[in-house]
């Protein structure tokens, strides 16, 4: 196992204290060198030959079975594809047919809107009574009742890093007879996950946060192997297919978690996450996990000792927390712009929350003192008090 921090392993620009690879991953060596070989030795001169001398339709498996491995799923259990909206939306639509005789998903305030969305637009689509209960995130357990069909929880919330407890939400589901699904957009790679042994039905998340995939990386899905067989799939491509090269007319699913593929993978923005994901051949997740909580306590102490006027967002204990931390600041948009500009990447979420990440394969407490040192220049002199601060770019 290697020692933490890997900053070796990454492209860091000089002067960059990056405290958002919780939204989007560093950039790992070797992904550019790797996607140069891809293009001009495989597709360049393999053609379309590639698809099998090189391997590229056994990706997602292969790719699958990389991620299982970092968040407690048997061989063969995921699938990689799509964006996560869409995973979300085929599981959800799985979850709701294996209860035929409920109409409600259940989920909470702190998941990220998609998923509520995705939820809104299904129910819309199926027209047939069922109903998205959104509950505060501490009434979870408690809103878990008969009438629940699927909890669609996402364990790490977005914008606070509050982290629910998997093993007792999904007991709580199961109890009631609800269908578990987990979004773990911001727990792979930045918490230990055992899906495996929480016994949820399914999982989803996403390969450009903490798994470094890059922008656009494929997102992945897992289905608990002894329901996988009976999952109708709502979005029957031919990739999904048991025998895609037959070409029959009729849809006839694969019997494993292939049937939850849909069309083409993208070929090179999945070669850029393999590459990506060799990374975690040398991180134990049990010392990432220490390593991430030490910086989050770390940067919690150090601003509340020198920034006064920033209120803690995020739970305190670190049993409650993701690998992120979260301060609220009513000036939070201009503030953060403020400190990109110094370099210090963080990002900001509506209405006041100023959001860092903490990705212990890159990030050390040097880091963490540096950039509150720089916060605290900031909010101590205003310097956020600048008319092109407060111009707000298309993405936040
Ligand atoms: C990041 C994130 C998404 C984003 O979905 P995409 O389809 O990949 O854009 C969805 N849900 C959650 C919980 C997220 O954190």
């Amino acid at each position: 196992m290697t020692k933490l921090p890997m900053k070796d392993s990454f492209h860091l620009p000089d002067g960059i204290i990056y405290l958002d690879g919780n939204s989007l991953g560093a950039l790992p060596k070797g992904v550019g060198e790797r996607l140069q070989s891809m293009v001009q030795d495989e597709w360049g001169a393999h053609l379309i030959k590639g698809w099998n001398i090189d391997e590229w339709m056994a990706q997602p498996a292969r790719v699958g079975n990389m991620v299982g491995r970092l968040i407690g799923a048997p061989e063969g259990s995921v699938t990689m594809g799509d964006t996560l909206s869409v995973k979300v939306f085929q599981a959800l639509s799985a979850a709701l047919k294996m209860r035929p005789d409920r109409r409600v998903i259940l989920s909470d305030s702190g998941n990220f809107p998609s998923d509520l969305y995705m939820a809104q637009g299904l129910i819309q689509q199926l027209d047939n009574g069922f109903e998205l209960r959104v509950v505060a995130p501490e009434e979870v357990e408690s809103a878990m009742t008969d009438e629940i069909a699927v909890a669609m929880i996402t364990q790490v919330d977005y914008r606070t890093g509050r982290m629910h407890d998997m093993a007792g939400i999904t007991a709580a589901a199961h109890a009631a007879g609800a269908v578990m699904l987990w979004d773990l957009a911001h727990s792979a790679g930045a918490v230990p996950v055992d899906i495996a042994g929480c016994g949820a039905e399914f999982a989803v998340g996403c390969t450009y946060k903490y798994l470094n995939g890059g922008p656009g990386a494929p997102a992945f899905i897992y289905a608990r192997p002894d329901i996988v067989a009976d999952i109708q799939p709502a979005l029957a491509g031919w990739l999904g297919h048991d025998a895609p090269f037959a070409f029959e007319p009729t849809y006839r699913p694969a019997p494993d978690i292939e049937r939850m593929r849909v069309g083409t993978p993208p070929v090179i923005q999945m070669t850029a996450l393999e590459v990506a994901l060799k990374i975690w051949d040398d991180v134990d997740m049990t010392e990432l996990r220490s390593a991430s909580v030490r910086l989050c306590d770390l940067f919690i102490a150090e601003v509340e000792a020198k920034c006064p006027s920033l209120r803690l967002a995020s739970p305190r204990d670190a049993a409650q927390r993701g690998s992120q931390v979260s301060f609220a600041f009513e000036d939070g948009y201009a503030a953060m712009q403020a400190l990109i500009a110094r370099g210090v990447i963080g990002d900001f979420r509506a209405p006041n929350i100023m959001r860092f990440g903490f990705t212990p394969l890159y990030i050390d407490e040097t880091d963490v003192r540096e950039a509150v040192r720089i916060i605290a220049d900031v909010l101590d002199n205003r310097l956020w008090d600048q008319p092109e601060y407060h111009q707000k770019g298309r993405v936040t």
